[in-house]
């Protein structure tokens, strides 16, 4: 039987992310999935968050997905775009790009790191024991795994044979989404009726000062709401011309779809995201609406909070403990995603009485302080994980500081390239030392003269030490002396070694 220290089953966007954080960290990472290569058929998700480019741009991947997407102001709530170019870090916008492309360079970037993709295969049953889990293969396979994440979407048999509950909202809307030909060229954008959303658009189109320009061939990406679904029956073309002529009065000579997909706003979270030595992440632990562009965000996120506690287990650094803590972190950011995405659903609702709320917010967002806030929390750069009280810095993301080191000038994300932590000794005299732990955790003695200033938050008081995780979020804040440092040391990152 073959080993390995990791399995994960799925090699969407989140596996993808996970297997090259394990990667890094050289932790024998095996992926399976059930597609014949990483082509997607259908489109999904359009873009990134600004977080999750700086969580690329930590890893030294951002510049491969800046230069095949488009930036731009695409932070929004509802209806309402949201503005986030003053806020302070270098990705202060969004990225238009497409999930076909998003997933095309990670498996680009996992291929070059090494890690096998084994497609065509799929996970189709596991047995976990005290030393690890059995794990099936379509083909009668057997895999032998110390830990297996299900990435494995939102339907994902893992957590179904995990016997973790999906708890959560049935479906309330239903789209049929479809790429088509049409002998009628329609009404390109969004159009609100009574009887839901449809839209229409090219399948190809380039975002100018933040507005969609549409290419002038190509085929044509529809959108038109159901008013009922047989969730359990995929959609036809048929299904697609009824909808097109009650919504348009007519169904636009509609033929040739390339593909013809649903999306609903079914809402639901796994109630855990660890079951022994199994593990959940991205759409496997959490679904809802694609109104608002975070679940792919949301995924990757998820992947890079518990790529380095496997890595470390695995090591023998820490106990099996640390893992409890990506449950403890993620399922709450899960949590939110999934209020504010059901938020936006019911501000999408066309009756009276929601477009009169829908005007209230808009107006709301246009004041300083709620346009922070949302967007804060829209763009993924507020996220704070709580470690307890201490300096503001502690539990949210380090910004990516210009640094000036003895070896000349860097920038704070390129010392976490490698997915290691870091000691980051602000200009001291003193340095706080790492003791036993100088062999797992980077010490980095730098000036730094820019400002600290956090998005939502504002300016805070320069530290003078941050212990930063692999993961880019404060662990430990240091005021001069290294009160609590041994503490996080521990918690983070092991025991000291013998
Ligand atoms: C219409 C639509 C629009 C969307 N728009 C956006 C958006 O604008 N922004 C955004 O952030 N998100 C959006 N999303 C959501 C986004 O697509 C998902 O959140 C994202 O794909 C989740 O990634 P994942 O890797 O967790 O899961 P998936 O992408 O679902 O990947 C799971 C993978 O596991 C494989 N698999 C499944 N079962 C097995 C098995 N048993 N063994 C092996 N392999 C298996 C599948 O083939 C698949 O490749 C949209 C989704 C839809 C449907």
């Amino acid at each position: 039987m073959t080993s390995h220290s990791v399995v994960i089953a799925g090699g969407g966007p989140t596996g993808l992310m996970l297997a090259g954080e394990l990667a890094l960290a050289r932790i024998d990472v095996l992926v399976i999935e059930r597609r014949p290569n990483q082509e997607l058929s259908g489109s999904r998700a359009l873009g990134i968050t600004a977080r999750t480019i700086e969580v690329f741009d930590q890893r030294g991947i951002a510049d491969r997905f800046l230069a095949a997407g488009q930036r731009a102001q695409v932070t929004g709530f509802a209806v309402t775009r949201l503005d986030i170019s003053d806020f302070p870090t270098r990705h202060n916008y969004g990225l238009a790009l497409r999930q076909k492309h998003i997933e095309r360079l990670l498996a680009e970037w996992v291929t070059e790191l090494r890690v096998p993709i084994r497609y065509a295969s799929e996970v189709t049953g596991f047995a976990q024991d005290d030393d690890g889990v059995s794990v099936i293969l379509s083909n009668g396979e057997q895999l032998r795994a110390q830990y297996l994440v299900g990435c494995d979407g939102g339907r994902s048999l893992v957590r179904k044979l995990a016997g973790i509950d999906f708890p959560g909202w049935d479906p309330t809307t239903s789209n049929i989404l479809a790429e088509v030909e049409m002998t009628v060229l329609p009404p390109y954008g969004v159009h609100r009726t009574s009887r839901g959303v449809h839209a229409f658009g090219r399948s190809e189109y380039e975002l100018v000062d933040g507005a969609i320009v549409y290419k002038d061939v190509g085929p044509i990406g529809v959108m038109v709401t159901e008013e009922t679904a047989d969730l359990d029956v995929e959609p036809t073309l048929d299904d697609l011309k009824r909808l097109l002529v009650a919504a348009c009065g007519t169904d636009l000579g509609v033929h040739s779809p390339t593909w013809i997909s649903r999306f609903t706003d079914m809402s639901r979270q796994a109630s855990a995201y660890r079951a022994g030595r199994v593990l959940l992440a991205g759409d496997a632990a959490h679904v809802h609406s694609p109104i608002g562009g975070l679940g792919l965000s949301t995924g990757v996120q998820d992947a890079v909070n518990l790529g380095w506690k496997l890595a470390q287990v695995i090591k023998q650094w820490s106990p099996p403990a640390l893992l409890d803590s990506y449950h403890a972190e993620r399922h709450p950011v899960g949590a939110r995603v999934l209020k504010v995405t059901m938020a936006q659903v019911a501000l999408h609702r066309e009756d009276a009485r929601t477009l009169a709320v829908r005007d209230i917010i808009g107006d709301l967002l246009r004041m300083e302080e709620p346009r922070r806030y949302i967007a804060g929390m829209m763009s993924g750069l507020d996220l704070h994980y709580d470690f307890g009280p201490g300096h503001p810095l502690l539990g949210r993301r380090m910004p990516d500081l210009d640094l000036e080191t003895s070896d000349g000038p860097s920038r704070l994300y390129a010392w976490l390239h490698q997915a290691r932590p870091l000691l980051l000794n602000i200009a001291r005299t003193q340095p706080v030392e790492l003791g036993a732990w100088a062999n797992r955790v980077q010490r980095v003695d730098a000036r730094c003269d820019g400002d600290w200033a956090l998005p939502v938050i504002g300016r805070v008081e320069p530290p003078a030490a941050v212990l930063v995780r692999p993961d880019g979020y404060a662990a430990w804040v240091g005021d001069g002396s290294d009160a609590g440092l041994l503490d996080a040391l521990t918690r983070w990152f092991g025991p000291a070694a013998p």
